[in-house]
């Protein structure tokens, strides 16, 4: 069995351990999560490896991403079960604020983002997610001070939006992405699959395989807004209702009507029942 991983549950906490681990000379990798861990969160774990000495996981169901209309009370929250993937995967301390830890009595700051957190996907169907995600890893990135943090591609537009607070506000962390992680037919691993029925996780993996053949039809030269209404009519024959299928470019999130040697994202969101999925994929 892995040895046992320490808590930290509040700020003082965290920093006492992490202070003597920077005088130790540790580089320190912080991979941000909301737990109910899974085999993506693992690989960002393992990714952390390849940058530092001691890998600190944040897991905390951050209030302030979620819509009044979304899943914040039924998200799935399972913390002895994440601790103890954490340390078999070798990590080295879960940091697991309190709501009230995080945003004390009076909080009144937010961080006001534009660039990729106005692309027009993610943001306009959840329009305060983005503040409140860059507000909480804003406030983690001031709590451990790590090297690097790990964050992966498979929340493509949010990857955008941290690397660009990391770089406008002057954090010294270094943000690293993560492939996606995908289940043995493709859909890509989340913490809200486990929403799915039987016969909506049979028809989940379209969105991917629509990507595919998306990317596929753009680079044997089929016009881009052609191949992503091909896309758009298969995701919704497998039974899901589309918030966005669209190609962007892979930095700046802009929209391209052509592709001309540009690097390309496919991006999709979409629901199957009550799950919203998201899915993106490079051309
Ligand atoms: P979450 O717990 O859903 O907020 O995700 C925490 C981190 O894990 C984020 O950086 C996500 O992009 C990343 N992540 C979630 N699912 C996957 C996946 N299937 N593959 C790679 N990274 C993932």
């Amino acid at each position: 069995m892995a040895a046992p991983v320490p808590i930290a549950h509040d700020v003082s906490n965290l920093r006492a351990h992490l202070t003597s681990w920077r005088r130790a000379g540790e580089i320190i990798v912080l991979v941000p999560t909301m737990g109910a861990l899974h085999a993506g969160h693992m690989s960002l774990v393992q990714a952390g490896k390849s940058h530092g000495t001691k890998i600190v996981m944040s897991i905390f169901v951050n209030p302030t991403q979620f819509a009044p209309t979304e899943d914040l009370s039924t998200y799935p929250r399972s913390l002895e079960a994440d601790v103890a993937k954490f340390a078999e995967a070798g990590g080295d301390l879960v940091f697991a604020p309190s709501v009230e830890a995080m945003y004390p009595q009076g909080f009144a700051t937010t961080i006001s983002l534009a660039g990729p957190a106005t692309a027009g996907l993610e943001d306009k169907v959840r329009p305060e997610h983005f503040a409140g995600v860059a507000t909480v890893v804003a406030k983690l990135f001031n709590q451990c001070r790590p090297d690097a943090a790990v964050f992966g591609e498979k929340d493509y537009q949010q990857l955008k939006v941290l690397t660009t607070l990391a770089r406008d506000l002057d954090f010294e962390t270094q943000v690293i992405a993560a492939p996606i992680a995908r289940d043995h037919d493709g859909l890509a691993l989340s913490s809200r699959n486990v929403y799915l029925s039987a016969e909506e996780r049979l028809h989940a993996p379209a969105l991917y395989r629509a990507l595919i053949k998306c990317a596929e039809a753009i680079k044997t030269g089929q016009p881009v807004e052609a191949a992503l209404e091909e896309a758009r009519i298969a995701i919704a024959a497998a039974g899901f209702a589309i918030d966005y299928v669209e190609a962007r470019h892979a930095e700046t999130l802009a929209p391209l009507d052509q592709v001309s040697g540009e690097p390309v994202r496919l991006l999709a969101a979409a629901r199957i029942g009550k799950t919203r999925l998201i899915d993106n994929l490079a051309l």
